[in-house]
């Protein structure tokens, strides 16, 4: 094995020890008196008041006027899609490096994504790339935009915000509202950072949070839409529960909807994640900064640094190779998951997926340079032993 490995796997265990996964949840605080509530009283379906509460509190966060609890972030998005308008047939703007879940929404719309290259310093969506896209294939047809390659409509832009980092919300509003396209934002990984002082997923008419296992908050599996959009809110909530016209006795529903709620005992441990949010934020911290110091005096190793005026919730820690060279990444891949230390490869890129491969994209050159030199590094807040 190389020095230069050697010394990575080495500096990594410092602050991740060995035995641990790339990001094991935290269930402490009132997690099992609330869980043990919702089965005392029998309120553990889909509806409940944790369920309430539980939506409240994710709005107050993200500082927007609702939210919409849901099963799932992916159910979240979905729902997010078809609410902004996207239909069969329309193309749906995605970063390429993002986990498939943002590609599987807009497939999920019966609609087609088209994959734009992310930005090596935020990881997120490239404003650049973004316009340089829209400027070559989008062409004006009346009131609707259209792919002139393709001849689909561009009906919206999804931004995510990679491992927590915020990507640069105002560029990429200023051309989407430009081109007149909804942003429905992909704050999956991002509860709990800022783009200047304004929390992610607030930009878009819509946004999407998860509540999976591996988040910074989980409720098991869930999601959540934020808006700031009351007439929105109120569809999203129709559309993620059946449609369901409200009437004390009737079963009436008026339109195609889904069985998309969050039940009340999900929503209960996310009531109790939620109240530990700001001590997790203060861990992820230090674990982000310790792995910063440990790597600090190799050459060669950069992270992603926290841009001014923003604020990361540090939820996954990445180490980014200077070269580009796959053989070193998966070296250290091997050696690291060798003495149990769980780290990974960031997603593979989402056009070279066999179900993606045939979508429309741009120039993907950093997602490439990204994918082949970067790792996930073990980020749960249990590895934090210092608090
Ligand atoms: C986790 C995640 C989602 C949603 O995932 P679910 O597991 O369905 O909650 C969507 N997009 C990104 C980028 C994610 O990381």
């Amino acid at each position: 094995m190389s020095q230069f490995v050697t010394q990575i796997v080495d500096a990594i265990r410092t602050v991740s020890g060995t035995g641990c996964a790339l990001h094991e949840p935290q269930l402490s605080g009132n997690a099992s008196t609330y869980v043990v509530d919702c089965i005392d009283t029998g309120w553990v379906s889909s509806v409940g008041s944790y369920v309430d509460r539980f939506e409240q509190e994710v709005a107050a966060i993200a500082g927007t006027r609702f939210g919409i609890a849901t099963v799932n972030g992916t159910a979240a998005l979905h729902a997010a899609l078809l609410l902004v308008g996207v239909t069969a047939g329309d193309e749906v703007i995605v970063p390429a490096m993002s986990f498939v879940a943002t590609a599987n929404a807009v497939r999920n719309c019966h609609a087609t994504p088209a994959f734009v290259d992310i930005n090596a310093a935020t990881l997120g969506m490239c404003p650049d790339a973004l316009e340089a896209y829209l400027q070559e294939h989008a062409h004006k047809d009346g009131d609707r935009l259209v792919n002139r390659l393709t001849g689909q409509r561009i009906a919206a832009i999804v931004p995510m915000h990679t491992f927590g980092h915020p990507c640069d919300m105002e560029r990429l509003c200023e051309i989407a509202d430009r081109y007149s396209l909804p942003i429905v934002e992909d704050a999956a990984e991002s509860l709990g950072s800022y783009c200047h002082d304004r929390h992610t997923g607030s930009f878009g008419r819509l946004g999407v949070i998860s509540f999976n296992g591996n988040k910074i908050v989980t409720t098991g599996g869930g999601g959540a839409i934020v808006t700031d959009d009351e007439a929105l809110a109120a569809k999203a909530k129709h559309l993620t529960t059946t449609g369901k016209i409200r009437h004390p006795w009737f079963f009436e529903h008026d339109c195609h909807a889904f069985n998309y709620r969050m039940p009340n005992l999900n929503a209960a441990l996310g009531c109790s994640q939620l109240e530990q949010l700001p001590e997790f934020l203060a861990t992820k911290r230090k674990i982000a900064h310790a792995y910063r110091e440990a790597l600090s005096g190799i050459q060669g190793v950069r992270f992603v640094e926290e841009r001014q005026s923003c604020r990361s919730n540090y939820w996954l820690n990445a180490i980014c190779l200077s070269d580009a060279d796959e053989s070193v990444r998966d070296a250290i891949l091997n050696a690291t998951n060798a003495v149990g230390i769980g780290t990974r490869a960031c997603w593979t890129p989402l056009n070279r997926l066999p179900m993606y491969q045939d979508c429309p994209k741009g120039d993907l050159s950093v997602t490439d340079r990204f994918f082949a030199s970067a790792i996930n590094i073990p980020s749960g807040c249990g590895l934090w032993q210092g608090s």
